[in-house]
């Protein structure tokens, strides 16, 4: 019985990527506009040539731009195939106690992916009725410390002070900030690596940047920690990131005007689209991120996901304890949230 002897898993499930052409998509937290024209003209620059060799392994250009951009120290940088696999590396480097990780029962639902896999102990704690992290949840020992901020999928962003506080009673475990969102409007821990020695922001050029389809992510930590999480990384795999991506993340980091610009342009949109869901009878957290977790007064979530779907909009919804109410809607353009609010509204009349 050959079965016996394996690693079984049940994996993450990332959202849908139709194929369906006339499609609006708002699922899966992808930035509606372009990346900076820099991105393009970086990636014409690469040469087929230069694809015989390997890249750099220690991804210096990247981590230099990186470092200039956010003004740390080149030592403190750490890249990966998008935050999922800096995630997934940290985890396996920092999250190797017999005391349980701990984490919010309503959050990235690929956390208790990875704890599965590396045989992570684990335990979530609830979010208060107001979708919060309750920070004295996390005072008791534990093997380590994860979360979004803002957390995913109620775009909840908690401040500075909540943040220290968990630091302060966790010296002795990783605390790790996925800030994959933070760009829209959260607080970013990074003020906070001086004090704290034991602290992991990892961003990510997934959602701000543009750039998914390149998939690049990125950790900030002391040069200790950023020594460790490189020793396992490799341990296990030397050239994750290929040519093309670090030119395009190097460009794209270089190009702060466009960034700025367009982050800007997004949070514009969302905050029009929360009056406008309002308006609608939909109710949801305050978002700081590029997406809203909207819940409706009187039509069930599951009934307009499918609704939306049937007009090729698509959002995210999860059919899970305390979130099977509420969809989770990405900021796309100014004319596809007109799409949406549109059809939301002549659908809610007409209902
Ligand atoms: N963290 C959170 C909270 C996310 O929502 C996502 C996107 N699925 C990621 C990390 C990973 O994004 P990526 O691997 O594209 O950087």
């Amino acid at each position: 019985m050959w079965e016996q002897n394996i690693r079984q898993v049940v994996p993450y499930v990332p959202g849908e990527q139709p194929k369906d052409e006339n499609k609006i998509k708002l699922n899966t937290n992808e930035f509606p506009y372009p990346p900076s024209p820099k991105v393009l003209q970086a990636l014409q620059d690469v040469s087929l040539d230069s694809l015989r060799l390997y890249p750099d392994p220690a991804v210096v250009d990247l981590r230099q731009a990186l470092a200039d951009a956010y003004q740390v120290e080149l030592e403190q940088v750490f890249v990966g195939v998008g935050s999922d696999d800096v995630i997934a590396n940290a985890f396996l480097t920092f999250f190797h106690s017999e005391k349980p990780i701990l984490f919010p029962d309503i959050t990235y639902s690929f956390y208790d992916v990875w704890a599965d896999l590396f045989r992570i102990p684990y335990k979530t704690k609830a979010l208060d009725e107001n979708f919060h992290m309750r920070k004295e949840d996390y005072y008791e020992e534990n093997g380590g410390i994860i979360f979004p901020n803002p957390n995913a999928p109620t775009g909840i962003g908690e401040g500075l002070g909540f943040i220290e506080d968990i630091l302060q009673h966790n010296p002795n475990s990783v605390v790790i900030v996925d800030e994959a969102y933070v760009d829209f409007g959260g607080s970013s821990a990074l003020p906070l690596l001086e004090k704290y020695e034991n602290l992991l922001v990892v961003q990510t050029f997934s959602k701000s940047r543009a750039l998914a389809g390149m998939r690049i992510g990125y950790a900030f930590g002391n040069k200790k920690l950023i020594g460790y999480l490189n020793a396992v990384k490799f341990s296990f795999n030397s050239y994750t990131m290929n040519r093309t991506s670090i030119a395009a993340g190097v460009a794209c980091v270089q190009d702060n005007r466009y960034f700025e610009e367009m982050v800007q342009k997004v949070i514009t949109t969302r905050e029009r689209t929360k009056k406008a869901l309002q308006e609608l009878g939909f109710s949801f957290p305050d978002s700081t991120s590029n997406f809203i977790f909207a819940t409706h007064k009187s039509v069930p979530a599951e009934e307009l996901f499918e609704a939306l779907k049937q007009a090729h909009i698509y959002v995210r919804y999860f059919k899970k304890p305390r979130i099977d109410n509420y969809l989770r809607i990405t900021i796309g353009t100014d004319a596809e949230m007109d799409t949406l609010l549109a059809f939301l509204e002549t659908y809610l009349k007409g209902r």
